[in-house]
C-alpha cells in the first residue's frame, strides 16, 4: 500500500472541510482533502443551495400568483419540473465545480474515497478497491451530520429526508411532513407553492421551538395563507401501503387517527457522522450525544485529530461549520484562534423568512435578565409597502442600563439578508444608539432595523409613541399599520 505524506489532512469537504483545507494552504501547509461523496458535502449538493434553488422558484410561482392584485396579469403559472431540477443540478454543478478550482488553485489535493484512522496520525483511504495511506501531524475530521430516521419510516420511496424531496422527482398531492422544525418547514413551504396539500406533523406544543413566539405565530400565518395544515402535539406512529394506498397513523393530543397521503418527508433533526471513522484508533472522544468532544480550539482528545462543523454538535449550520474551519487551519498553523464569537446568526428559509441573532426576548428572560425591547413593524416600512411584503417585525433585545444590544429577530422580507448587518452590530459590541445614530438609505428595508433600535430608545420616528411607553407603528408612506 502507497504510503503518502501531507502537513494536514481534512477529512470531509463540506463547508466545513472545504473552507478549512483553503485556509490550511493559505498558510502554507501542504494538504490534502478527502470526500467520499461530492466536493461541497451536504449544503451545496442536498442542502443549503439545492433547497434555496427550489425556495426561489417557489417564490416566484408565489410572486406570479399574486401579481394581478399589482395589475400584472401573467394567469396561473405551470411548473415544468425538468427543467426546475435541471435549472437545480446546473446551480449545483457550478458551485461544486467551483470548489474544485478554489482547492486546486490554492494548491490543496484532493482525493476520493473513505478515510478511516488507524492510528492518531494515520488514516487509510479506500476508493474503487485500492486502498491507500496517507500520514500527517495533524488531521481535521470534519464529516458532518445526516437526517434521524425514525422507527417505522426508514427512507426510501415513500418516505423522504431531505436529500430526496430536493431531488424533487415529483409533487406529490399530499405530504406529510414529520418534524415543524427548519427542514419540514422550509420544503414543506415549498412543496405547498408547488401544488402538495401539506399537512405538518410536531411533537412539541409549537413550530420552530426556540425561535421567538411572535415570529413563529407570523410564520404559521404564511403556512396557513398557502394551505398547510399544522398538526401540533403530534406524533407519526406508523405507515404502511394498503392496496397501494400510503397510509400513515398519527397521534394526535393523545388521539389515534390513520391519514392518506402521497409521501411523507421525515425532518427530525440531525446525527453526527462518527461511524467507520476509526475514531477509536486515533483516541479521539465524544460526548454523552455523540458528537466528537472538542475544546475551544476544536482540539479532539487525540491532540493530532481537529474536529469542525455538524460532527462537533449544533447548530447545524454551514456557516458555524465554515468559521470553525478557519480557526482550526489557524490553530494548526500555530496562530492563537479560538472560538470567541459573540452571536452565530440564523437563517430560516419560510416564507416570510425568519432570522435570528443573539438572545430572543424570552432566552434574556430566562437568563433572569429584564430586557430593553423595541420592534418595529414591516407594515410601517416604505419599502415594504412598496414591494407589497408587509408581513413581520424586526425585534432587538438590549440590556436595560447599558443598550447593549443582545440580540436581534427578524420575521420578514428578506429576513436573512437584513440579519448581517444585526450579526456585525452584535459582533462589534454595538449599542441601541450606534444602529439609531447610523443613516440608512431609503427607502430600503435595513431601516426597520433602525427604527427598532429607535423604538426600544422611545425614539422611532414612524411609530406613534404612546405616554404609557407602548408604541404602534405607522406606515411611513401615510398608511396606518399594526405594530
Ligand atoms: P430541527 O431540529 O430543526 O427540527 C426537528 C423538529 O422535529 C423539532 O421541532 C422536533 O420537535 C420535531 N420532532 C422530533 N421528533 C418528532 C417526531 N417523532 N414526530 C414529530 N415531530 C418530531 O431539525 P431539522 O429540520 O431536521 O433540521 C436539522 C438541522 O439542520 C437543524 O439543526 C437545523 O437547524 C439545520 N438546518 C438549518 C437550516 C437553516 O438554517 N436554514 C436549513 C436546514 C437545516
Amino acid at each position: 500500500m502507497a504510503t503518502k505524506t501531507f502537513d494536514a489532512v481534512v477529512i470531509g469537504a463540506g463547508p466545513g472541510g472545504y473552507v478549512a483545507a483553503i485556509r490550511l494552504a493559505q498558510l502554507g501547509k501542504k494538504t490534502l482533502l478527502i470526500e467520499k461523496e461530492s466536493l461541497g458535502g451536504v449544503c451545496l449538493n442536498w442542502g443549503c443551495i439545492p433547497s434555496k434553488a427550489f425556495i426561489a422558484a417557489g417564490n416566484l410561482v408565489d410572486d406570479i400568483r399574486a401579481a394581478a392584485e399589482r395589475g400584472i396579469l401573467a394567469g396561473e403559472p405551470k411548473v415544468d419540473l425538468a427543467r426546475l431540477r435541471a435549472f437545480k443540478d446546473g446551480v449545483v454543478k457550478k458551485l461544486v465545480g467551483g470548489v474544485g478550482q478554489l482547492e486546486k488553485g490554492n494548491g490543496v489535493e484532493v482525493l476520493k474515497g473513505q478515510a478511516t484512522f488507524v492510528g492518531p496520525n494515520a488514516v487509510e483511504v479506500e476508493a474503487g478497491g485500492e486502498k491507500a495511506r496517507v500520514e500527517a501531524p495533524a488531521f481535521i475530521l470534519a464529516t458532518g451530520a445526516r437526517p434521524i430516521a425514525i422507527p417505522g419510516f426508514a427512507f426510501g420511496e415513500d418516505v423522504w429526508s431531505a436529500r430526496e424531496a430536493l431531488d424533487l422527482p415529483e409533487v406529490p398531492g399530499r405530504m406529510i411532513v414529520i418534524g415543524g422544525g427548519v427542514i419540514g418547514l422550509e420544503l414543506g413551504t415549498v412543496y405547498a407553492k408547488l401544488g402538495s396539500k401539506v399537512t405538518v406533523v410536531e411533537a412539541l406544543p409549537s413550530l420552530l421551538t426556540g425561535v421567538d413566539p411572535e415570529a413563529v405565530r407570523i410564520v404559521q400565518k404564511g403556512l396557513r395563507q398557502r394551505g398547510v395544515e399544522v398538526l401540533l402535539n403530534a406524533k407519526a406512529k406508523g405507515q404502511r401501503r394498503e392496496g397501494g394506498v400510503l397510509k400513515v397513523t398519527l397521534e394526535v393530543d393523545g388521539k389515534e387517527q390513520v391519514v392518506e397521503t402521497d409521501k411523507v418527508l421525515v425532518a427530525v433533526g440531525f446525527r453526527p457522522n462518527t461511524e467507520g471513522l476509526g475514531l477509536a484508533a486515533a483516541g479521539v472522544k465524544l460526548d454523552a450525544r455523540g458528537h466528537v468532544q472538542v475544546d475551544d480550539q476544536l482540539r479532539s482528545s487525540a491532540a493530532s485529530v481537529f474536529a469542525i462543523g455538524d460532527v462537533v454538535g449544533p447548530p447545524y449550520l454551514a456557516h458555524k461549520a465554515s468559521k470553525e474551519g478557519e480557526i482550526a487551519a489557524e490553530v494548526i498553523a500555530g496562530k492563537k484562534s479560538l472560538r470567541d464569537w459573540v452571536a452565530i446568526p440564523g437563517a430560516i428559509f419560510t416564507d416570510p423568512e425568519v432570522a435570528t441573532v443573539g438572545l430572543s426576548e424570552d432566552e434574556a428572560r430566562k437568563q433572569g435578565l429584564d430586557p430593553l425591547v423595541g420592534k418595529f413593524a414591516f407594515a410601517a416600512l416604505g419599502r415594504a409597502i412598496a414591494i407589497d411584503h408587509t408581513e413581520g417585525f424586526v425585534k432587538v433585545v438590549a440590556d436595560r442600563t447599558s443598550k447593549l444590544l443582545l440580540g436581534v429577530t427578524i420575521v420578514g422580507p428578506e429576513a436573512s439578508d437584513l440579519i448581517a448587518e444585526a450579526a456585525l452590530a452584535l459582533e462589534m459590541g454595538a449599542y441601541l444608539e450606534d444602529v439609531a445614530l447610523t443613516i440608512h438609505a431609503h427607502p430600503t428595508l435595513p431601516e426597520a432595523f433602525m427604527e427598532a433600535c429607535k423604538s426600544a430608545l422611545g425614539e422611532a420616528i414612524h411609530a406613534i409613541n404612546r405616554p404609557d411607553g407602548t408604541r404602534r407603528a405607522k406606515a411611513s408612506a401615510g398608511a396606518p399599520a399594526e405594530g
